[in-house]
């Protein structure tokens, strides 16, 4: 129960407003090791209350602790989750005096300059946007006392390593750092966590492994995207009732492909939205309102939705590629059956990705059953002869391996040829050269 927590009135009052009364797991664990200002690793299943196991002793914290500067940080890989964790910040904070400021790309850096003049008692923000910020001498990172890394694994695989290093270093030396996941692989991430964390404390309520049981997972085989497509079309289209959604997420491997699969939908009248990096800023804002507020019931995404969206009433992920990882497919499906929600995911499994799923589907130690529609079938049934681990026998890798080999030889004869022509000066020349 919260009500075991020492925290201030208006924090037990915003909790009251929001309804929660009984911690989840890992904010049991997680929320009295962070007010004992301990260093912390997290690791819990998709939808099980992260975002608040860190914000409410957070808030705690800088109520016990109130300065006129920007104490606490937290970054986020995407510019949506941002906001996301924005509007949770502000309204567990409603009651009190702490405000909060996003600083993310994709806006007018003026609006966030003004914010910053106000000196909020928390920054919520995407890595690359805040370093800007820093660089431009806008913003002081010396006061940051409590830094968090929310799906910190996703944005050291974005390649914000050095980013998030960088900001690390520039934080209090005192600063506590809390990393948050459903996917946080330690040995995967050691050089960071050795340098940002001290004397980190490790709470695994889930592993990466771990299955969220309020999610049903199916496979599709399929033939092709112009099969996968027309698979959408009629999954989708609420007329024909082959699955019952409210809401749902069409994930694919790359945007032009989300571009063709929402263009496809339009010509078949069912509407959607697209959201990916390339899409602009406002458009993207402007969407996910309309998601959340169920004016549109689908969106068609590339991972940038893959993590930590919390969206009411959404209760089908279809994914139309097979994800890269065990991981990505993990956080892809865990927008749906959150808390104590239930939902479905529908993976669409060429002849090429057969192998892949089988190892994700191995990873996770979960096997997905067949959704098997008649008027959908594939010609593709999955591989004839199968591994013991469910995988098909790979006949073209080896001669793809051997054809490498003949390729590379060709190329270094080539290369021989080809340097004749471009043999390098005398070492007497270029010492002649040098002392000029
Ligand atoms: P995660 O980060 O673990 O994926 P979120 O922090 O996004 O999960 O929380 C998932 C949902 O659960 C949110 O809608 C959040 O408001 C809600 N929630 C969080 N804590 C509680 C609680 N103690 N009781 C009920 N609902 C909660
Ligand atoms: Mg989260």
């Amino acid at each position: 129960m919260f009500s075991e927590l020492l925290l201030d009135e208006p924090l037990f009052n915003a909790l009251e407003f929001l309804g929660f009364e009984e911690m989840t797991e890992v904010q049991a664990a997680a929320i009295p090791q962070a007010l004992a200002g301990k260093d912390l690793i997290v690791n819990a299943k998709t939808g099980s209350g992260k975002t608040l196991a860190y914000v409410l002793p957070m808030l705690q914290q800088i109520l016990d602790n109130p300065q006129s500067v920007t104490q606490a940080l937290i970054l986020a890989p995407t510019r949506e989750l941002c906001r996301q964790i924005n509007k949770q910040c502000s309204l567990l904070a409603q009651y009190t005096e702490i405000k909060t400021a996003i600083i993310i790309g994709g806006v007018d850096p003026k609006h966030q300059l003004k914010a910053l003049q106000t000196y909020p008692d928390i920054i919520v923000a995407t890595p690359g946007r805040l370093l800007e910020h820093v660089k431009r001498d806008v913003i002081d990172l010396d006061a940051i006392n409590i830094l968090v890394l929310d799906e910190a694994d996703r944005m050291l695989d974005m390649g914000f390593s050095d980013e998030v290093i960088r900001i690390a270093s520039l934080c209090n030396t005192e600063c506590q750092t809390v990393l948050y996941s459903a996917s946080f692989n330690e040995n995967k991430f050691k050089d960071l966590t050795d340098i940002v964390l001290f004397d980190a404390i490790k709470i695994l309520i889930d592993s990466a492994r771990e299955n969220n049981q309020n999610i049903t997972q199916q496979k599709m085989p399929a033939d092709n995207d112009e099969h996968k497509l027309d698979i959408c079309f009629h999954l989708l289209n609420k007329e024909e009732q082959h699955i019952n959604y409210n809401k749902a997420i069409v994930f694919a491997n790359k945007k032009e492909t989300v571009n063709r699969i929402s263009g496809w939908l339009q010509s078949k009248n069912i509407m959607s939205a697209v959201l990916h990096s390339d899409v602009d800023q406002d458009k993207r804002n402007n969407m996910l309102r309309k998601f959340r507020n169920n004016d549109i019931d689908i969106i068609v995404a590339t991972d940038v939705a893959s993590r930590g969206l919390d969206i009411n009433d959404l209760d089908l992920i279809i994914n139309f590629n097979v994800p890269h990882n065990g991981e990505d497919y993990m956080h892809r499906i865990g927008r749906t059956g959150r808390m104590f929600d239930t939902g479905s995911s529908i993976t669409l499994v060429s002849a090429q990705e057969w192998n892949r799923m089988i190892g994700i589907e191995n990873f996770l130690q979960v096997e997905c059953a067949e959704l098997k529609i008649k008027s959908l079938a594939a010609k593709f049934k999955g591989p004839e002869n199968r591994k013991t681990s469910g995988k098909a026998y790979g006949k073209k890798r080896k001669k793809t391996k051997s054809l490498k080999k003949e390729k590379n030889k060709i190329k270094k004869r080539l290369r021989d040829k080809k340097n004749i022509g471009k043999r390098r000066k005398p070492a007497d020349a270029n010492k002649g050269l040098g002392s000029d």
